[in-house]
């Protein structure tokens, strides 16, 4: 069998490979994505549509603002807007320590260009009347927003594949070589595919290949839990969610343009990456939808019409890895978002490229190296 080559082999077709392959082919790196089952349908594809950049760690938001400046511009970009809100995200807490934490994120986001609104009981109701009683004030983060995230991995791929990237699905890489300058990649199949750069964007399995390089991470995978109701007339135009330390009190909700309201969090599930499954717990069904109320009581009306979960990378540090590898040349990682990479799928396709093609990134994204996990004391 014929090999394939190309300047790049990206291993993983969910948002994050199939943005890099688009702005790949933008800076003209020949391109081959590999997806082991289809563009966008593991995370990517079922996560709740958070476009949210307030409540991130801080020097995770030049990163997060790249990317918003995208989603701003995805209908121009790739033809498709990916159903993009800039509805803004409004953040509640219920106790006094929250509003200190609000109020604290704020004055320390406004150096990195996110400018946050504080509410006050009073005015967070005369703005946003649908709130319920318990929230004592909020963050209001007026250009952030939400989108469907069945249809923005997809339409990156297809972009990219207009560019020229060659996108193989129902394609599983099994084994990465380095032999001389080239990588060989070899797929369940047989086939092999030739490259001097390798990009990891495996999302919980990137854990697997990067251990083929001496590269291990303590990944773990979860499954955060999801809900929707039925449709009623459109009402509810921010993301709404909320900042407490109690861990079932963190839910969150949209309403999307049909009017359908899909809501998430609290205690995340069990998630099984090598079966590709992961479940839904009843019993946090039933709590995120008490949770929810307190948020937006007037949802205690609707019936729940289906629940989800999804296959999600975690780091016991709450950020993801990204950058090259620190042990061999050409070899780049960009995976475990753990929980939040829907928000930066554009920007980290465009900083990655950035990265491969150039050598470095204006956009700094050095806490997230790969080199963390070794570099630590025995
Ligand atoms: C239920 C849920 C809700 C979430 N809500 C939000 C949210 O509201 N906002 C937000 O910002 N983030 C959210 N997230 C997180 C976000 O979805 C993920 O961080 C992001 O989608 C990760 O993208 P990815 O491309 O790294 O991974 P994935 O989407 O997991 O893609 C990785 C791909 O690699 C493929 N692959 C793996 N191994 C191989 C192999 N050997 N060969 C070929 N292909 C392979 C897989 O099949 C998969 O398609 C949520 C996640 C979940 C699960």
């Amino acid at each position: 069998m014929s090999k394939i080559n190309a300047d790049v082999v990206i291993i993983g077709g969910g948002f994050m490979g199939a943005s890099a392959a688009f702005f790949l082919r933008q800076r003209n790196r020949s391109v081959v994505l590999l997806e082991r089952d289809l563009v966008g349908q593991q995370a990517s594809g079922v996560n709740f549509g958070n476009v949210r950049r307030q409540g991130r760690f801080l020097p995770q938001l030049p990163l997060a603002n790249r990317s918003r400046e995208i989603w701003g511009k995805m209908a121009d970009l790739i033809g498709e807007d990916a159903e993009f809100l800039p509805t803004g995200h409004l953040r509640l807490c219920f106790r006094d320590e929250d509003l200190e934490t609000l109020e604290r994120y704020a004055a320390d986001a406004r150096p990195y260009g996110l400018e946050l609104e504080l509410l006050g009981r009073n005015a967070l109701r005369d703005r946003f009347p649908f709130v319920g009683p318990d929230a004592i004030a909020a963050s209001f983060s007026p250009n952030d927003g939400h989108a469907n995230p069945r249809l923005a991995a997809p339409a990156f791929a297809r972009a990219a594949s207009r560019a020229g990237a060659e996108v193989f699905e129902r394609t599983e890489v099994l084994s990465i070589e380095k032999a001389g300058e080239d990588f060989q990649v070899e797929s369940h199949d047989g086939r092999v595919f030739q490259a001097p750069v390798v990009l990891v964007t495996a999302g919980v399995w990137g854990g697997q290949l990067s251990q083929q390089f001496d590269e291990p991470v303590p990944i773990v995978a979860m499954g955060p839990q999801m809900a929707v109701t039925e449709p009623v007339p459109y009402a509810l135009e921010p993301v709404v969610g909320i900042c407490s330390s109690v861990p079932e009190e963190v839910v969150y909700l949209r309403q999307v343009k049909r009017g359908n309201i899909v809501y998430g969090g609290g205690l995340r599930g069990p998630a099984l990456p090598d079966i590709r499954r992961s479940y839904v717990l009843p019993s946090n069904t039933l709590s995120q939808f008490e949770n929810v109320q307190r948020l937006v009581p007037a949802l205690g009306n609707l019936r729940v019409i289906r629940t989800w979960s999804g296959i999600e990378g975690y780091l016991q540090d709450d950020i993801p890895i990204m950058g090259e590898s620190a042990r061999v040349s050409g070899l780049y990682y960009a995976f475990g978002f753990c929980g939040h990479g829907f928000q930066l799928g554009p920007g980290v396709g465009d900083v990655m490229a950035e990265l491969i093609d150039r050598g470095s990134t204006e956009t700094p994204i050095d806490p997230f190296h790969i080199g963390r996990f070794s570099e630590q004391p025995a």
